[in-house]
């Protein structure tokens, strides 16, 4: 496992990341992430990065890598896993929260659509707090879904957006497709 996170624990992480404690607070998040897990699991092989993803170190970053799962919830960075995987032909799973809303896909450039084929939108006006359960649940359905990749029964989640919605309390889902036009991963 190879773990790229450019920022430090702060307060604001405590109450959703939780491979964080107060202790860690102003430290690499890399590195503490890393250094949990393998407390967790001592067999686990662990790599951490602590790199703020970018175009001059993302081809690296992500080589030889059988999956790429991007938790960043963040746009830029998202972009650039799937600039990765459309290279590598390889498993992109992404999900993103916000407020009280989850949404987790897969992208296979080459077999699915990929980030940009699926034109996902997140309201830009939405309430800024994020309710701190999302994550995890999200976390833990992007996690299954590796799993099942890494494991050979293939993705869920392919061609296919699950969104879980915290004030409903339901799940829906969203047919994306490929755009044959795609200037990312149209062959
Ligand atoms: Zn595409």
């Amino acid at each position: 496992m190879r773990l790229v996170d450019g920022s430090r624990v702060s307060l604001a992480d405590l109450n959703h990341q939780v491979l964080f404690r107060e202790r860690d607070l102003g430290k690499p998040k890399a590195a503490i992430a890393e250094r949990r897990l393998k407390e967790i699991n001592p067999f686990v092989t662990v790599e951490s990065y602590g790199k703020v993803l970018s175009q001059h170190n993302v081809f690296r970053l992500t080589a030889n890598c059988h999956a790429l799962i991007d938790a960043s919830n963040n746009a830029g960075a998202g972009a650039l896993l799937n600039l990765a995987a459309a290279k590598q032909r390889i498993p992109l799973v992404h999900a993103r929260v916000w407020a009280m809303t989850g949404l987790l896909t897969t992208f296979w450039p080459g077999r699915g659509p990929c980030l940009v084929c699926a034109c996902l939108e997140t309201p830009s006006n939405h309430h800024p707090a994020l309710l701190s359960p999302l994550p995890g649940i999200m976390g833990a359905l992007q996690a299954l879904e590796a799993l099942r990749l890494l494991g050979g029964l293939g993705p869920a989640l392919l061609g296919r957006v699950l969104i879980f919605k915290g004030d409903q309390f339901n799940f829906t889902e969203k047919i994306i497709r490929s755009n044959p036009q795609c200037p990312v991963c149209a062959a």
